[in-house]
């Protein structure tokens, strides 16, 4: 477990100098003290951060990140693109997810992302049989995280039906159903296992009834317990309009019709909200997830981050269908596209914060911890004891402050490697990266040859 001293480290209030820290048996911090000298404490290096939650994950889609960019049809859309995921969807196997997941895993902890919460609907066979065991799938994402070493939150997800008038699933969908009682006994089986969280997750609206959706909520295992639950909404203009034209009300206004949303809820996207809705959001506790690289990808729209900040909302960073694997890049894309639509410049920071990479890095953390299920985020006593070390010898960070090291790495350093990366108080990744990087991207090639053959 991990225990020294660092020139420099980025708490919850800021960057502070001497710092020692200390994890403990359960991975853990149990020690974090600002304003100390070294006395012979192990060096963990100069400027030190806690590591990013990345907040949502379809690992399977890493196998075809890149690969849908070129001219299909006049009208090219997230609803064609859809498609496209489906045929991909429909082909891989356990083993091949765990290939796919664990490459994966190791490409984001080299990126400085030390956990991730994998929103995990490829439950079934092709035919939509249950594997023997039904876990197969999820059980490779598990492997796949303890292998690569990041932090698992498993968010097994309810699909069940195509549209917001029970159209029913199509053939291409039926590896994502569950009956609800059926999804219940899925996710009770998954609790206790070691290692990982295990959240739970609604596909969207669309995708689940009213009925279904009271009795998951209403069922102790959600009811009773703090798990995590995960909901993608408002992504679309199209899916806002179906929910109109069927309900009357906006999707983000429905959920908050049928559900009690508080701190345990991550509302993925809600990329399409008004000013009442952004206030009811902001207001909840909700946290609100992310992934601009994804969805600029998929031409969803804008999120008004400025506005939520403003009304004191809680946000974390995803990196969903993986075409982006850095969480820099994520961040980046949230001011710029600020920048870009105020015609400013460091539109996420004010007089009293003033550093835009401290203000991203800081409350992305925080959000993305809590969308994880972690009471506590960041170097503190209690939560996860999980860092990241800046290569001080890249010459982008030269005769850098900590502040100016951060936004160096952040903004300009996209080749900067990190000197390492550690989760759950153990070292996982070093400046030449994943220890099993070599191995496992030969798997990666073989798996990516049969599903692209
Ligand atoms: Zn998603």
């Amino acid at each position: 477990m991990i225990e020294g001293w660092c020139e420099h480290a980025l708490l919850p209030s800021g960057w502070h100098s001497g710092v020692r820290l200390r994890a403990g048996a359960d991975g853990r911090w149990q020690e974090v003290v600002a304003g100390l000298p070294r006395e012979g404490l192990p060096l963990l290096g100069r400027y030190l951060l806690p590591g990013m939650p990345n907040l949502h994950s379809h690992a399977f889609q890493r196998a075809m990140a890149g690969r849908a960019e070129r001219y299909g049809r006049p009208d090219d859309s997230f609803w064609t693109w859809r498609e496209e995921m489906y045929r991909h969807a429909g082909r891989i196997s356990p083993e091949q997810l765990h290939v796919i997941a664990r490459w994966l895993y190791a490409e984001l902890v080299e990126s400085g992302y030390t956990r991730v919460a994998e929103f995990h609907y490829l439950h079934h066979g092709p035919d939509g049989h249950p594997y023997a065991p039904p876990t197969a799938m999820a059980d490779a994402l598990v492997a796949a995280a303890a292998d690569a070493g990041i932090g698992l939150t498993l968010l097994p997800v309810l699909y069940q039906r195509g549209g917001f008038r029970e159209e029913p699933l199509a053939e291409r969908q039926r590896r994502f159903a569950f009956a609800t009682e059926d999804f219940l006994e899925f996710l009770a089986g998954l609790d206790g296992r070691a290692g990982i969280r295990v959240g739970c997750a609604i596909h969207s609206l669309r995708a689940v009834g009213d009925m279904a959706l009271a009795r998951l909520l209403g069922d102790p295992l959600i009811a009773s317990t703090r798990r995590p639950i995960h909901i993608h909404i408002a992504e679309q203009r199209a899916e806002v309009e179906a929910c109109l034209a069927v309900h009357g009300r906006r999707p983000i206004e429905r959920l908050f019709d049928l559900a009690r949303v508080d701190r345990r809820w991550c509302l993925v996207h809600a990329t399409h909200l008004d000013d009442a809705e952004l206030a009811q959001v902001a207001a909840s506790g909700a946290v609100v997830g992310l992934c601009p690289t994804t969805e600029a990808n998929l031409g969803d729209g804008l999120f008004p981050l400025a506005a939520l900040r403003r009304a004191g909302g809680a946000w974390g960073i995803g990196s969903d269908s993986h075409v982006g694997i850095d969480p820099r890049e994520e961040l980046r894309w949230l001011e710029y596209q600020a920048r870009l639509g105020s015609l400013g410049r460091t539109v996420l920071a004010d007089g009293g914060r003033p550093e835009v990479a401290v203000n991203l890095w800081g409350e992305a953390v925080a959000g993305g911890a809590r969308a994880l299920g972690a009471d506590t985020a960041g170097l503190v006593v209690g939560a996860d004891a999980d860092w990241l070390v800046l290569e001080e010898d890249d010459p982008v960070l030269a005769a850098a402050s900590p502040e100016s090291a951060l936004s160096a790495w952040m903004f300009a350093g996209a080749r900067c490697r990190l000197r390492e990366v550690g989760v759950a108080g153990r070292v996982v990744a070093d400046a030449g990266g994943h220890p099993a990087r070599e191995r496992w991207a030969l798997d990666y090639r073989r798996v990516m040859a049969e599903l692209h053959a």
